[in-house]
């Protein structure tokens, strides 16, 4: 067993630099070529049969009004009932209003 193949080679600090800048290039390349080859299939796999309607009719449902919520008269945002400051006739006012 010989360590010819494991000796340091002495390079001076500019063939280095040369080694590493190739180095570099070679790898944005390759990323580029994966990269590009990623988003074709990606943009073919995307495309999903009659999925995009139910997942609309379920975001509209995240704004709901809880039962520990209530709606601003003022700025009608849906607030925490903690941020309550004031009801006036049964209209709710937040704190940020009355702040
Ligand atoms: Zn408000």
């Amino acid at each position: 067993m010989t360590f010819e193949s494991a000796a340091p080679t002495m390079l001076s600090e500019e063939d280095r630099a040369k080694e590493i800048a190739s180095l570099k290039a070679g790898k944005t390349v390759e990323m580029a070529n994966l990269i590009d080859e990623s988003e074709t299939s990606l943009a073919e796999d995307f495309v999903l049969p009659g999925g995009e309607t139910a997942q609309e009719e379920a975001s509209i449902e995240v704004m709901a009004e809880q039962a520990d919520e209530f709606t601003c008269a003022s700025c009608f945002m849906v607030r925490h009932r903690t941020l309550l400051a004031r009801e006036d006739n049964g209209q709710k006012f937040c704190s940020e209003c009355e702040g």
